[in-house]
Protein backbone atom coordinates (compact mmCIF):
# COMPACT_ATOMS: atom_id res chain seq x y z
CA UNK A 1 0.00 0.00 0.00
CA UNK A 2 1.30 3.31 -0.96
CA UNK A 3 1.77 6.04 2.10
CA UNK A 4 1.04 9.80 1.37
CA UNK A 5 4.06 11.53 1.19
CA UNK A 6 4.39 14.74 3.27
CA UNK A 7 3.87 17.91 1.64
CA UNK A 8 7.57 19.64 0.98
CA UNK A 9 8.58 22.85 1.49
CA UNK A 10 8.06 25.03 -2.05
CA UNK A 11 11.41 24.04 -4.16
CA UNK A 12 13.03 26.93 -5.41
CA UNK A 13 12.14 26.44 -9.11
CA UNK A 14 8.27 27.68 -8.23
CA UNK A 15 5.10 25.99 -7.41
CA UNK A 16 3.88 22.52 -8.16
CA UNK A 17 1.10 22.61 -10.09
CA UNK A 18 -0.71 19.35 -11.74
CA UNK A 19 -2.64 20.08 -14.50
CA UNK A 20 -5.53 17.06 -15.57
CA UNK A 21 -6.98 16.96 -18.68
CA UNK A 22 -8.72 14.60 -21.38
CA UNK A 23 -6.71 15.82 -23.92
CA UNK A 24 -3.72 17.94 -24.65
CA UNK A 25 -2.09 19.01 -28.24
CA UNK A 26 0.22 17.37 -29.60
CA UNK A 27 -0.86 13.99 -27.88
CA UNK A 28 -4.34 13.67 -28.68
CA UNK A 29 -6.72 16.67 -29.58
CA UNK A 30 -10.28 17.50 -30.78
CA UNK A 31 -11.07 21.00 -29.58
CA UNK A 32 -9.56 23.62 -27.74
CA UNK A 33 -8.95 22.51 -24.38
CA UNK A 34 -6.15 20.30 -25.94
CA UNK A 35 -4.48 23.81 -27.03
CA UNK A 36 -5.08 24.99 -23.75
CA UNK A 37 -3.60 21.66 -21.76
CA UNK A 38 -0.55 21.95 -24.10
CA UNK A 39 0.23 25.41 -23.83
CA UNK A 40 -0.47 26.53 -20.24
CA UNK A 41 2.01 24.03 -18.24
CA UNK A 42 5.06 25.50 -20.50
CA UNK A 43 3.86 28.84 -20.60
CA UNK A 44 3.74 28.66 -16.48
CA UNK A 45 7.45 26.75 -16.42
CA UNK A 46 8.90 30.22 -18.41
CA UNK A 47 6.96 32.00 -15.73
CA UNK A 48 8.91 29.65 -13.22
CA UNK A 49 6.34 27.39 -11.83
CA UNK A 50 7.11 23.52 -11.69
CA UNK A 51 4.09 22.72 -13.99
CA UNK A 52 3.44 19.11 -14.73
CA UNK A 53 0.63 17.64 -17.17
CA UNK A 54 -1.33 14.07 -16.54
CA UNK A 55 -3.64 13.10 -19.37
CA UNK A 56 -4.93 9.45 -20.26
CA UNK A 57 -2.58 7.26 -21.82
CA UNK A 58 -4.89 7.02 -25.38
CA UNK A 59 -2.23 5.06 -28.09
CA UNK A 60 -1.27 8.38 -30.01
CA UNK A 61 -0.77 9.65 -26.74
CA UNK A 62 1.85 6.65 -25.71
CA UNK A 63 3.05 6.81 -29.56
CA UNK A 64 4.28 10.90 -29.05
CA UNK A 65 5.08 10.91 -25.65
CA UNK A 66 8.95 11.79 -25.53
CA UNK A 67 11.55 9.82 -22.89
CA UNK A 68 8.37 7.44 -22.04
CA UNK A 69 9.15 5.31 -18.74
CA UNK A 70 7.35 3.46 -16.02
CA UNK A 71 6.73 5.11 -12.93
CA UNK A 72 4.76 3.08 -10.97
CA UNK A 73 1.34 0.60 -11.23
CA UNK A 74 -1.42 1.39 -8.72
CA UNK A 75 -4.58 -0.39 -7.58
CA UNK A 76 -7.20 1.46 -8.82
CA UNK A 77 -10.78 1.13 -7.68
CA UNK A 78 -12.68 0.27 -10.99
CA UNK A 79 -10.01 -1.63 -12.69
CA UNK A 80 -9.32 -5.29 -12.89
CA UNK A 81 -5.81 -4.84 -13.62
CA UNK A 82 -3.12 -2.45 -12.21
CA UNK A 83 -2.94 1.04 -13.35
CA UNK A 84 0.31 2.10 -14.82
CA UNK A 85 1.90 5.79 -14.48
CA UNK A 86 4.06 6.57 -17.90
CA UNK A 87 6.59 9.50 -17.10
CA UNK A 88 7.34 11.65 -20.20
CA UNK A 89 7.50 14.80 -22.21
CA UNK A 90 5.47 16.74 -24.43
CA UNK A 91 6.87 16.34 -28.09
CA UNK A 92 7.24 19.89 -28.27
CA UNK A 93 8.49 21.63 -24.79
CA UNK A 94 10.21 20.57 -21.85
CA UNK A 95 6.93 19.45 -19.62
CA UNK A 96 7.03 16.93 -17.56
CA UNK A 97 3.95 14.34 -18.64
CA UNK A 98 2.55 11.62 -16.66
CA UNK A 99 -0.25 9.55 -18.18
CA UNK A 100 -2.59 7.29 -16.74
CA UNK A 101 -2.19 3.16 -18.34
CA UNK A 102 -5.40 1.29 -17.84
CA UNK A 103 -5.47 -0.36 -21.32
CA UNK A 104 -9.42 -1.53 -20.52
CA UNK A 105 -10.33 2.14 -20.23
CA UNK A 106 -8.13 3.80 -22.35
CA UNK A 107 -6.43 1.77 -25.41
CA UNK A 108 -8.90 2.99 -28.17
CA UNK A 109 -7.86 4.82 -31.29
CA UNK A 110 -9.38 7.59 -32.66
CA UNK A 111 -11.83 10.00 -30.94
CA UNK A 112 -11.49 9.59 -26.92
CA UNK A 113 -14.71 10.34 -26.16
CA UNK A 114 -16.87 8.73 -28.87
CA UNK A 115 -16.90 5.51 -30.69
CA UNK A 116 -16.29 5.02 -34.79
CA UNK A 117 -19.61 6.11 -35.35
CA UNK A 118 -19.54 8.96 -33.17
CA UNK A 119 -21.75 7.80 -30.07
CA UNK A 120 -20.62 8.18 -26.88
CA UNK A 121 -18.66 5.04 -25.50
CA UNK A 122 -20.99 3.65 -23.03
CA UNK A 123 -18.28 3.33 -20.08
CA UNK A 124 -17.28 7.05 -20.22
CA UNK A 125 -18.24 7.55 -16.52
CA UNK A 126 -16.45 4.60 -15.75
CA UNK A 127 -13.32 5.86 -17.67
CA UNK A 128 -13.05 8.90 -16.57
CA UNK A 129 -13.66 8.18 -13.37
CA UNK A 130 -11.14 5.75 -13.15
CA UNK A 131 -8.62 8.76 -14.40
CA UNK A 132 -10.03 11.23 -11.51
CA UNK A 133 -9.17 8.83 -9.10
CA UNK A 134 -5.38 8.04 -10.12
CA UNK A 135 -5.62 12.25 -10.19
CA UNK A 136 -6.67 12.32 -6.95
CA UNK A 137 -4.33 10.25 -5.51
CA UNK A 138 -0.98 11.72 -6.92
CA UNK A 139 -2.83 15.00 -5.39
CA UNK A 140 -2.60 13.27 -2.55
CA UNK A 141 1.07 12.16 -2.90
CA UNK A 142 2.71 9.21 -4.25
CA UNK A 143 6.01 8.40 -3.25
CA UNK A 144 7.08 6.78 -6.83
CA UNK A 145 6.87 10.35 -8.58
CA UNK A 146 9.03 12.06 -5.37
CA UNK A 147 6.68 15.38 -6.17
CA UNK A 148 3.77 16.16 -4.51
CA UNK A 149 1.13 19.53 -6.35
CA UNK A 150 0.60 22.14 -4.54
CA UNK A 151 -2.34 22.75 -6.91
CA UNK A 152 -4.60 20.29 -9.05
CA UNK A 153 -6.19 22.52 -11.82
CA UNK A 154 -8.61 20.24 -13.36
CA UNK A 155 -9.98 20.90 -16.81
CA UNK A 156 -14.01 19.92 -17.80
CA UNK A 157 -16.31 17.64 -16.55
CA UNK A 158 -13.62 14.75 -17.15
CA UNK A 159 -11.99 15.86 -14.30
CA UNK A 160 -14.93 16.90 -12.43
CA UNK A 161 -15.05 14.19 -9.63
CA UNK A 162 -11.29 14.72 -8.82
CA UNK A 163 -12.30 17.85 -5.89
CA UNK A 164 -14.98 15.59 -5.16
CA UNK A 165 -12.59 12.79 -4.32
CA UNK A 166 -10.32 15.07 -2.75
CA UNK A 167 -12.61 16.41 -0.29
CA UNK A 168 -12.94 13.52 1.14
CA UNK A 169 -9.22 13.91 2.72
CA UNK A 170 -9.91 17.48 3.74
CA UNK A 171 -6.40 17.49 6.07
CA UNK A 172 -4.05 16.69 2.98
CA UNK A 173 -5.66 17.40 0.32
CA UNK A 174 -4.01 20.29 -2.36
CA UNK A 175 -5.39 23.56 -3.40
CA UNK A 176 -8.35 22.54 -6.37
CA UNK A 177 -8.91 24.72 -9.37
CA UNK A 178 -11.53 23.91 -11.55
CA UNK A 179 -11.69 25.30 -15.09
CA UNK A 180 -14.87 25.17 -17.37
CA UNK A 181 -13.76 25.47 -20.89
CA UNK A 182 -17.50 24.52 -22.04
CA UNK A 183 -20.48 24.09 -19.45
CA UNK A 184 -22.60 22.29 -22.16
CA UNK A 185 -20.86 19.74 -21.72
CA UNK A 186 -21.53 18.53 -18.34
CA UNK A 187 -20.71 14.60 -18.13
CA UNK A 188 -24.08 13.49 -16.93
CA UNK A 189 -24.74 10.22 -16.45
CA UNK A 190 -28.33 8.02 -14.84
CA UNK A 191 -28.80 6.86 -11.23
CA UNK A 192 -27.63 3.25 -11.92
CA UNK A 193 -24.46 4.55 -13.03
CA UNK A 194 -23.87 6.25 -10.02
CA UNK A 195 -24.66 3.05 -8.14
CA UNK A 196 -22.61 1.07 -10.38
CA UNK A 197 -19.17 3.66 -9.69
CA UNK A 198 -19.64 2.82 -6.00
CA UNK A 199 -19.04 6.83 -5.09
CA UNK A 200 -19.73 7.80 -1.77
CA UNK A 201 -23.44 7.61 -1.13
CA UNK A 202 -23.71 10.95 0.48
CA UNK A 203 -22.30 12.49 -2.93
CA UNK A 204 -26.37 11.87 -4.23
CA UNK A 205 -27.19 15.20 -3.37
CA UNK A 206 -28.17 18.28 -4.21
CA UNK A 207 -25.02 19.62 -2.22
CA UNK A 208 -23.59 16.89 -4.36
CA UNK A 209 -23.08 15.43 -7.69
CA UNK A 210 -26.91 14.79 -7.90
CA UNK A 211 -28.60 16.91 -10.85
CA UNK A 212 -32.38 16.58 -11.92
CA UNK A 213 -32.02 13.16 -10.74
CA UNK A 214 -28.49 12.23 -12.69
CA UNK A 215 -25.11 12.22 -12.00
CA UNK A 216 -23.06 14.88 -12.68
CA UNK A 217 -19.60 15.11 -13.38
CA UNK A 218 -19.14 18.60 -13.90
CA UNK A 219 -21.22 19.48 -10.45
CA UNK A 220 -18.61 17.88 -8.87
CA UNK A 221 -15.87 20.59 -10.16
CA UNK A 222 -18.10 23.58 -9.26
CA UNK A 223 -19.19 22.92 -5.85
CA UNK A 224 -15.73 20.95 -4.73
CA UNK A 225 -12.92 23.54 -5.52
CA UNK A 226 -11.31 25.97 -4.20
CA UNK A 227 -11.78 28.41 -7.43
CA UNK A 228 -13.57 27.74 -10.45
CA UNK A 229 -13.03 29.30 -14.12
CA UNK A 230 -14.09 30.10 -17.53
CA UNK A 231 -12.23 30.99 -20.30
CA UNK A 232 -13.23 33.98 -21.08
CA UNK A 233 -14.30 37.82 -19.13
CA UNK A 234 -18.22 37.78 -21.23
CA UNK A 235 -18.81 33.54 -21.02
CA UNK A 236 -17.91 34.00 -17.06
CA UNK A 237 -21.03 36.82 -16.97
CA UNK A 238 -22.96 34.58 -19.25
CA UNK A 239 -23.02 31.85 -17.97
CA UNK A 240 -24.45 32.75 -14.58
CA UNK A 241 -27.85 33.72 -16.46
CA UNK A 242 -30.72 30.99 -17.29
CA UNK A 243 -30.33 31.89 -21.02
CA UNK A 244 -26.46 30.61 -21.05
CA UNK A 245 -26.02 28.95 -17.82
CA UNK A 246 -27.16 25.65 -18.75
CA UNK A 247 -29.11 25.02 -15.82
CA UNK A 248 -25.96 25.59 -13.54
CA UNK A 249 -26.55 29.49 -13.20
CA UNK A 250 -27.50 29.72 -9.99
CA UNK A 251 -24.77 27.58 -8.45
CA UNK A 252 -22.24 29.58 -10.78
CA UNK A 253 -23.72 32.85 -9.27
CA UNK A 254 -23.60 31.63 -5.34
CA UNK A 255 -19.78 31.10 -6.41
CA UNK A 256 -19.37 34.91 -5.76
CA UNK A 257 -15.86 35.77 -6.58
CA UNK A 258 -14.80 32.41 -6.08
CA UNK A 259 -15.83 32.40 -10.01
CA UNK A 260 -14.14 34.61 -12.39
CA UNK A 261 -13.34 34.52 -16.63
CA UNK A 262 -9.61 34.04 -17.68
CA UNK A 263 -9.12 34.22 -21.63
CA UNK A 264 -6.91 32.18 -23.24
CA UNK A 265 -3.94 32.67 -24.63
CA UNK A 266 -2.36 31.00 -28.11
CA UNK A 267 0.76 29.79 -28.47
CA UNK A 268 2.57 31.87 -31.47
CA UNK A 269 5.62 28.83 -31.50
CA UNK A 270 2.78 26.55 -33.62
CA UNK A 271 0.53 29.74 -34.58
CA UNK A 272 2.76 31.95 -36.53
CA UNK A 273 2.78 33.15 -40.08
CA UNK A 274 6.03 34.13 -39.99
CA UNK A 275 7.65 30.34 -39.46
CA UNK A 276 4.60 28.22 -39.96
CA UNK A 277 5.98 25.21 -41.41
CA UNK A 278 2.53 24.18 -42.90
CA UNK A 279 2.43 26.96 -45.47
CA UNK A 280 3.35 27.79 -48.97
CA UNK A 281 4.73 31.18 -48.36
CA UNK A 282 5.71 32.96 -44.78
CA UNK A 283 4.72 36.49 -44.09
CA UNK A 284 3.93 39.06 -41.42
CA UNK A 285 2.31 42.70 -40.94
CA UNK A 286 4.85 44.35 -42.85
CA UNK A 287 5.23 41.70 -46.00
CA UNK A 288 1.64 41.28 -45.60
CA UNK A 289 1.30 41.36 -49.27
CA UNK A 290 3.11 38.00 -49.75
CA UNK A 291 -0.26 36.56 -48.01
CA UNK A 292 -1.98 36.41 -51.01
CA UNK A 293 0.27 32.81 -52.39
CA UNK A 294 -1.34 31.47 -49.15
CA UNK A 295 -4.69 31.83 -51.30
CA UNK A 296 -3.67 30.53 -54.24
CA UNK A 297 -1.74 27.99 -52.41
CA UNK A 298 -5.17 27.28 -51.06
CA UNK A 299 -7.47 27.42 -53.91
CA UNK A 300 -5.57 24.92 -55.61
CA UNK A 301 -5.77 22.78 -52.89
CA UNK A 302 -9.35 22.96 -52.53
CA UNK A 303 -9.94 22.61 -55.91
CA UNK A 304 -11.31 26.13 -56.22
CA UNK A 305 -11.07 28.16 -59.49
CA UNK A 306 -7.05 30.39 -59.56
CA UNK A 307 -8.29 34.03 -58.56
CA UNK A 308 -6.61 36.82 -56.94
CA UNK A 309 -9.24 38.44 -56.30
CA UNK A 310 -11.68 36.65 -54.89
CA UNK A 311 -12.35 37.50 -51.08
CA UNK A 312 -12.22 33.78 -49.68
CA UNK A 313 -13.97 33.03 -46.34
CA UNK A 314 -13.11 30.26 -44.01
CA UNK A 315 -14.09 28.12 -41.61
CA UNK A 316 -12.58 25.09 -39.22
CA UNK A 317 -14.17 23.97 -36.35
CA UNK A 318 -16.72 21.30 -34.92
CA UNK A 319 -19.82 20.73 -36.67
CA UNK A 320 -21.90 21.14 -34.28
CA UNK A 321 -25.15 23.46 -33.51
CA UNK A 322 -23.01 25.86 -30.96
CA UNK A 323 -20.77 27.12 -34.21
CA UNK A 324 -23.42 28.20 -36.02
CA UNK A 325 -22.27 26.26 -39.41
CA UNK A 326 -26.47 26.48 -40.70
CA UNK A 327 -26.13 30.59 -40.42
CA UNK A 328 -23.26 30.36 -42.88
CA UNK A 329 -25.46 28.06 -45.05
CA UNK A 330 -28.01 30.32 -44.27
CA UNK A 331 -26.71 32.78 -46.24
CA UNK A 332 -24.74 30.93 -48.95
CA UNK A 333 -27.15 31.75 -52.12
CA UNK A 334 -26.91 35.49 -51.04
CA UNK A 335 -23.09 35.35 -50.59
CA UNK A 336 -22.37 33.17 -53.69
CA UNK A 337 -24.49 35.39 -55.87
CA UNK A 338 -21.66 38.15 -55.65
CA UNK A 339 -18.80 37.50 -57.87
CA UNK A 340 -15.10 36.42 -57.11
CA UNK A 341 -16.30 34.68 -53.49
CA UNK A 342 -14.95 31.48 -52.40
CA UNK A 343 -15.57 29.39 -49.08
CA UNK A 344 -13.22 26.48 -47.17
CA UNK A 345 -15.02 24.54 -44.56
CA UNK A 346 -13.00 21.79 -42.35
CA UNK A 347 -14.99 20.79 -39.83
CA UNK A 348 -16.49 17.08 -38.81
CA UNK A 349 -19.42 16.40 -35.98
CA UNK A 350 -23.08 16.04 -36.65
CA UNK A 351 -23.29 14.04 -39.85
CA UNK A 352 -26.52 15.78 -40.87
CA UNK A 353 -24.10 19.25 -40.83
CA UNK A 354 -21.69 17.13 -42.52
CA UNK A 355 -23.93 16.20 -44.87
CA UNK A 356 -25.36 19.56 -45.61
CA UNK A 357 -21.78 21.78 -45.88
CA UNK A 358 -20.60 18.28 -48.28
CA UNK A 359 -23.93 19.38 -50.19
CA UNK A 360 -23.60 23.08 -50.35
CA UNK A 361 -19.85 22.26 -52.26
CA UNK A 362 -21.78 19.72 -54.83
CA UNK A 363 -24.10 22.44 -55.51
CA UNK A 364 -21.46 25.27 -56.09
CA UNK A 365 -17.86 23.20 -56.89
CA UNK A 366 -16.45 26.42 -58.41
CA UNK A 367 -17.10 28.59 -54.93
CA UNK A 368 -17.38 26.19 -52.40
CA UNK A 369 -14.91 23.61 -50.80
CA UNK A 370 -15.69 21.27 -48.09
CA UNK A 371 -13.28 19.21 -45.97
CA UNK A 372 -14.52 16.44 -43.97
CA UNK A 373 -12.33 15.24 -40.88
CA UNK A 374 -9.70 16.56 -38.72
CA UNK A 375 -6.55 18.10 -40.51
CA UNK A 376 -3.60 20.24 -38.43
CA UNK A 377 -2.08 20.91 -41.18
CA UNK A 378 -4.85 22.16 -43.23
CA UNK A 379 -6.31 23.72 -40.95
CA UNK A 380 -2.98 26.43 -41.00
CA UNK A 381 -3.15 26.81 -44.27
CA UNK A 382 -6.94 27.83 -44.47
CA UNK A 383 -5.89 30.37 -41.64
CA UNK A 384 -3.16 31.72 -44.03
CA UNK A 385 -5.25 31.48 -47.26
CA UNK A 386 -8.45 32.71 -46.29
CA UNK A 387 -9.28 36.43 -46.35
CA UNK A 388 -11.67 36.62 -43.40
CA UNK A 389 -12.92 33.72 -41.10
CA UNK A 390 -16.52 33.28 -40.26
CA UNK A 391 -17.35 32.18 -36.39
CA UNK A 392 -20.97 32.66 -36.06
CA UNK A 393 -20.82 30.48 -33.21
CA UNK A 394 -24.38 30.88 -30.76
CA UNK A 395 -22.17 30.58 -28.12
CA UNK A 396 -18.03 30.32 -27.28
CA UNK A 397 -16.57 30.19 -23.75
CA UNK A 398 -13.25 31.62 -25.39
CA UNK A 399 -12.59 30.52 -29.46
CA UNK A 400 -9.26 29.98 -30.37
CA UNK A 401 -9.60 30.14 -34.25
CA UNK A 402 -10.64 33.83 -34.13
CA UNK A 403 -7.27 34.27 -32.18
CA UNK A 404 -4.95 32.51 -35.02
CA UNK A 405 -6.80 34.58 -37.56
CA UNK A 406 -5.73 37.84 -35.77
CA UNK A 407 -2.23 36.69 -36.39
CA UNK A 408 -2.33 36.14 -39.47
CA UNK A 409 -4.01 38.88 -40.74
CA UNK A 410 -7.16 36.77 -41.71
CA UNK A 411 -10.19 39.66 -40.46
CA UNK A 412 -12.79 37.78 -38.05
CA UNK A 413 -16.18 37.80 -38.58
CA UNK A 414 -18.11 36.92 -35.18
CA UNK A 415 -20.92 36.66 -33.43
CA UNK A 416 -20.54 39.19 -30.62
CA UNK A 417 -20.55 36.45 -27.42
CA UNK A 418 -18.51 35.25 -24.99
CA UNK A 419 -14.38 35.51 -25.82
CA UNK A 420 -15.07 36.19 -29.16
CA UNK A 421 -16.34 39.38 -27.77
CA UNK A 422 -13.47 39.74 -25.76
CA UNK A 423 -10.76 39.55 -28.28
CA UNK A 424 -12.49 41.07 -31.62
CA UNK A 425 -13.68 44.94 -32.28
CA UNK A 426 -15.62 45.85 -34.73
CA UNK A 427 -14.55 47.73 -37.84
CA UNK A 428 -16.16 51.25 -37.60
CA UNK A 429 -14.24 53.62 -40.07
CA UNK A 430 -12.99 55.67 -36.88
CA UNK A 431 -11.68 52.42 -35.14
CA UNK A 432 -9.76 51.03 -38.09
CA UNK A 433 -7.74 53.77 -38.27
CA UNK A 434 -7.19 54.46 -34.67
CA UNK A 435 -5.96 51.17 -34.83
CA UNK A 436 -8.55 49.36 -32.61
CA UNK A 437 -10.73 47.59 -34.92
CA UNK A 438 -9.77 44.32 -35.45
CA UNK A 439 -12.45 42.27 -37.65
CA UNK A 440 -16.64 42.34 -37.32
CA UNK A 441 -19.12 41.05 -34.80
CA UNK A 442 -22.46 40.69 -35.53
CA UNK A 443 -25.75 40.20 -32.86
CA UNK A 444 -28.12 38.23 -32.75
CA UNK A 445 -27.33 34.99 -33.99
CA UNK A 446 -29.01 34.60 -37.17
CA UNK A 447 -28.52 34.57 -40.67
CA UNK A 448 -30.00 38.03 -41.44
CA UNK A 449 -27.57 39.73 -39.12
CA UNK A 450 -24.65 37.48 -40.26
CA UNK A 451 -25.43 38.82 -43.67
CA UNK A 452 -25.55 42.46 -42.99
CA UNK A 453 -22.34 42.06 -41.79
CA UNK A 454 -20.77 39.37 -44.51
CA UNK A 455 -22.41 42.99 -47.22
CA UNK A 456 -20.12 45.14 -44.71
CA UNK A 457 -17.08 43.13 -44.49
CA UNK A 458 -17.33 42.49 -48.80
CA UNK A 459 -17.95 46.40 -49.38
CA UNK A 460 -15.01 47.44 -47.53
CA UNK A 461 -12.28 44.52 -49.10
CA UNK A 462 -13.75 45.88 -52.55
CA UNK A 463 -13.95 49.73 -52.49
CA UNK A 464 -11.22 50.14 -49.63
CA UNK A 465 -8.40 47.79 -49.76
CA UNK A 466 -6.25 50.41 -47.63
CA UNK A 467 -8.74 49.92 -44.70
CA UNK A 468 -9.19 46.13 -45.24
CA UNK A 469 -5.25 45.74 -45.07
CA UNK A 470 -5.07 47.93 -41.87
CA UNK A 471 -7.68 46.34 -40.39
CA UNK A 472 -5.86 42.92 -40.93
CA UNK A 473 -2.81 44.61 -39.81
CA UNK A 474 -4.47 45.84 -36.63
CA UNK A 475 -5.72 42.26 -35.78
CA UNK A 476 -2.13 40.97 -36.56
CA UNK A 477 -0.62 43.43 -34.42
CA UNK A 478 -2.28 42.36 -31.07
CA UNK A 479 -0.77 40.14 -28.54
CA UNK A 480 -2.98 37.02 -26.87
CA UNK A 481 0.19 35.02 -25.93
CA UNK A 482 0.25 32.61 -23.01
CA UNK A 483 2.10 34.93 -20.76
CA UNK A 484 -0.29 37.35 -19.65
CA UNK A 485 -3.00 34.35 -19.08
CA UNK A 486 -0.91 32.29 -17.56
CA UNK A 487 0.06 35.43 -14.91
CA UNK A 488 -3.63 35.49 -14.50
CA UNK A 489 -3.95 31.45 -13.68
CA UNK A 490 -0.83 31.94 -10.90
CA UNK A 491 -3.40 34.67 -9.25
CA UNK A 492 -5.84 31.79 -9.25
CA UNK A 493 -3.57 29.19 -8.03
CA UNK A 494 -2.33 31.82 -5.11
CA UNK A 495 -6.10 32.49 -4.24
CA UNK A 496 -6.63 28.98 -4.40
CA UNK A 497 -4.00 28.29 -2.17
CA UNK A 498 -4.99 30.56 0.05
CA UNK A 499 -8.44 29.53 0.41
CA UNK A 500 -7.22 26.09 1.13
CA UNK A 501 -5.63 27.11 4.10
CA UNK A 502 -8.18 29.04 5.35
CA UNK A 503 -10.39 25.91 5.10
CA UNK A 504 -7.73 23.32 6.90
CA UNK A 505 -8.75 22.45 10.41
CA UNK A 506 -6.67 24.99 12.78
CA UNK A 507 -3.55 22.74 14.13
P1 LIG B 1 -13.89 24.09 -29.40
O1 LIG B 1 -12.95 23.83 -28.26
O2 LIG B 1 -15.28 24.43 -29.01
O3 LIG B 1 -13.87 22.99 -30.42
P2 LIG B 1 -12.08 26.29 -30.08
O4 LIG B 1 -12.17 27.36 -31.10
O5 LIG B 1 -11.83 26.71 -28.67
O6 LIG B 1 -13.39 25.39 -30.20
O7 LIG B 1 -10.91 25.30 -30.47
C1 LIG B 1 -10.96 24.47 -31.58
C2 LIG B 1 -9.57 24.00 -31.89
O8 LIG B 1 -9.65 22.79 -32.65
C3 LIG B 1 -8.81 24.97 -32.76
O9 LIG B 1 -7.43 24.82 -32.55
C4 LIG B 1 -9.19 24.49 -34.17
O10 LIG B 1 -8.29 24.89 -35.15
C5 LIG B 1 -9.19 23.02 -33.98
N1 LIG B 1 -10.05 22.28 -34.90
C6 LIG B 1 -11.37 22.08 -34.79
N2 LIG B 1 -11.83 21.32 -35.82
C7 LIG B 1 -10.75 21.05 -36.59
C8 LIG B 1 -10.56 20.30 -37.80
N3 LIG B 1 -11.58 19.71 -38.42
N4 LIG B 1 -9.31 20.22 -38.32
C9 LIG B 1 -8.28 20.83 -37.68
N5 LIG B 1 -8.40 21.55 -36.55
C10 LIG B 1 -9.61 21.66 -36.01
Amino acid sequence: MEQPVQPRQRPAQGRPILLASSEAHPLIKTGGLADVAGSLPAALRELGEDARLIIPAYPGAVKRLREPHSLCELRIPGSRGPVRILGGRLPDSEVPTYLVEAPEHFCREGNPYTDMSGRDWGDNAERFLLFCRVVARIGQGLPALDWRPEVVHCNDWQTGLVPALLREQPGQRPAVVFTIHNLAYQGLFDRATFDRLRLPTELWSLHGLEFHHLLSFIKGGILFSDRVNTVSPTYAEEVKTPRFGCGLDGLLRDLGGRFQGILNGIDYRTWDPASDPHIAQHYDAEGLHLKVENKLALQREAGLPRNERALVFGYIGRLVEQKGVDLILGILPRLLVHPDTQLVLQGAGNPAIEEAVLAAAERHPDKVATFIGYDEGRAHRIEAGADTFLMPSRFEPCGLNQLYSLRYGTVPIVHHTGGLADTVRHAHPERIEDGTATGFTFEPANADALWHTVREALLLYRERPDLWQRLAINGMRGDFSWESSARHYQQLYAAAVSEREAALPAA
